[in-house]
This record gives structure tokens, sequence and C-alpha cells, in this order.
């Protein structure tokens, strides 16, 4: 299977554009999931302090015979850890038994707390002191965007918002690129509900490349120039996820996933969410 594409980060640090989720996923269903990624060619993995398996993640790693710097590994910065970042990512790294990160976000704004500026300060002084390579934010809007760079001067690298063909927040995405900040999609296949797999477009595109509904809506983002993290801890689908190198959607069928676009979001909503 061939490798992802990989993307460069504004920084200059390189990415793959398709890795891993493993949210609600346990300490030992990671293992097994992140040991058939990397075996597929997955080299990237999203993981955070919140979702409880930075052990499982670092166990996956380390029963990996891949040197370090053949691999791409995210965790995140919890709200409740905002005013401590440096005592958090010490204890990231020790459950994921690293030395730094690739890349390190800001897991939610929390306006309501107004503590994501001085958190932001924090991860700026940590990269600069080599723990991270990369620092970049989730579920930030554009008035959270600016209120950093305003205060910093310094841009991240990635914004992770939630992206599927339901919440395709053109907008957002478009302001991101203007700033050169790296789209990536969370819960990208709308966590394979509400009735995602059925939809006729997709249906229709599955047929026309012999692919699966999934495939399409991976390609989907790919072809939007996204980074994109689908979760499994099925092996098979993460084979299947992977398996998307041999086929593109042309301008055309991109642009009919438009009206697709209904503005629903499945997560929560990052103005409000940890008030
Ligand atoms: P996804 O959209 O990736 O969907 C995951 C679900 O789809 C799981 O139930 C999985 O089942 C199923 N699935 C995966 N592949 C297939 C397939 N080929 N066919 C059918 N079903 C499939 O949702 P997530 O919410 O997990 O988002 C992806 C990642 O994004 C997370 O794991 C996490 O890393 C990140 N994230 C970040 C957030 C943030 O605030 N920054 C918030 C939410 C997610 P199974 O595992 O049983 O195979």
């Amino acid at each position: 299977m061939a490798n992802a594409d990989i993307i460069k980060l504004h920084d200059g640090n390189l990415m793959p554009q398709l890795g891993l989720g493993v949210w609600q996923a346990s300490n030992e269903q990671v293992v097994g999931a992140i040991t058939k990624a990397l075996e597929v060619g997955y080299r990237s993995i999203d993981t955070a302090a919140a979702y409880h398996n930075e052990e499982g993640v670092g166990r996956a790693l380390k029963q990996s015979a891949l040197p370090r710097d053949a691999l791409f590994i995210t965790t995140k910065l919890w709200n409740d850890d905002q005013q401590h970042p440096a005592d958090a990512l010490q204890r990231s790294l020790e459950k994921l038994g690293l030395d730094y990160v690739d890349l390190w976000l800001m897991h939610w704004p929390v306006p309501a707390k107004a503590h994501y500026v001085d958190a932001w300060k924090g991860m700026i002084a940590l990269q600069q002191q080599g723990l991270v390579k990369s620092i970049g934010v989730c579920n930030f809007n554009i008035d959270h965007l600016q209120k950093i760079m305003d205060e910093t001067g310094v841009r991240p690298v990635i914004n992770q918002i939630e992206l599927h063909p339901y919440l395709q927040q053109r907008q957002l995405q478009v302001w991101n690129a203007t700033h050169q900040i790296q789209t990536e999609s969370w819960s990208p296949l709308a966590r394979a509900g509400e009735g995602i797999f059925e939809q006729k477009l997709i249906h229709r595109l599955a047929e026309k490349y012999r692919k699966t509904p999934a495939q399409i809506v991976i390609r989907w983002h790919l072809d939007n120039g996204l980074v994109v993290i689908p979760k499994s801890v099925t092996p098979a689908r993460i084979e299947e996820n992977f398996n998307v190198w041999d086929f593109r959607l042309d301008k055309e069928e991109l642009a009919l996933f438009a009206g697709l676009d209904c503005g629903k979001r499945l997560g929560p909503d990052p103005e409000r969410f940890g008030a």
C-alpha cells in the first residue's frame, strides 16, 4: 500500500495528510489498532490527554520497529490544564514514553474561562524548549484565532475542527487557509452515523470508483486539502480507510458535496463548551 501524502505546515515541519484518530478507544484497544495501522502504512496518530489512552499509544509505539522520526504523534492540552501547560505536557510525554511530540494542540478554547491566551503563551515556551515540534489548536473560531495571534504574534500551524460532509465549515476553512493555518477534520466520517454512508451521492461515487462509502468520504477530505484522522479500532476498517491512494474525485464531483452541507454539528459548540 502507498504512503500517505505529506503536507508542509507553515513552520516547515511535515505531516502525513491521513492519520488514525483514537478517541473513545481504550488503552488495550489502541495497542491493537495502532499496531495494525503502522503495518498498513499510517504514520500519524491523533490522541489527547483527555482520551485516557496515551499509555496505550506509548505501548504500541514502543513495540513498533519504526524509528521515532518516521512517526507523527499528536496529543492535546486538556481544558483543565490551560493554566499549567508544562505539567500537562510532562504527564503526556511520560505516558507516551516520548521525549517530544510532533504536534501539540490546545483541545478547546473555553472562552468563558478566558485562559486560552495564557495557555497559548505557555505552549509557545514549551515549543521553544524542544518538547514539541509544532503547536496548534482545536475548535478555535476566527475570533479566538485572531486573539491569540494579536497577543503573541504566533500563528497555530493547525486548527483541528469538526468537519464532515454535513458540517463543511467553509468560512473557517477559507480563513484558516488565508492565514496558512492547516485545517484538520475531526469526526471526518460523521462518526459513521447520520446516514452518511447511505447518501445517494456517496453511494454513486462508491460504485463508480469501486470503493466503499467511507473511502469516498476520506478522499473528499484529502481532495479538499484537509488533514484527516478517521478513527477505527477494527482491523479491516483501519486498512480500508488507508486504501485511498489509487483514485481522486474530480472538481465536479467535489462541488456536488456542497449539497450535503446542512451545518449539523455532532459535537459541542466551541463558543460554549467547557464553560
Ligand atoms: P469518525 O468520524 O472518525 O468515526 C469513527 C466511527 O466510525 C467509529 O465508530 C468507527 O467504528 C467507525 N468507522 C471507522 N471507519 C469505518 C468504516 N470504514 N466503515 C464503517 N464505519 C467506520 O469519528 P471520531 O469522532 O472518532 O473522529 C476522528 C478522530 O478525531 C477522533 O478519534 C479523535 O482523534 C479526533 N477528534 C478530535 C476532537 C477535538 O475536539 N479535537 C473531537 C472529536 C474527535 P470502529 O472504531 O468500531 O471501527
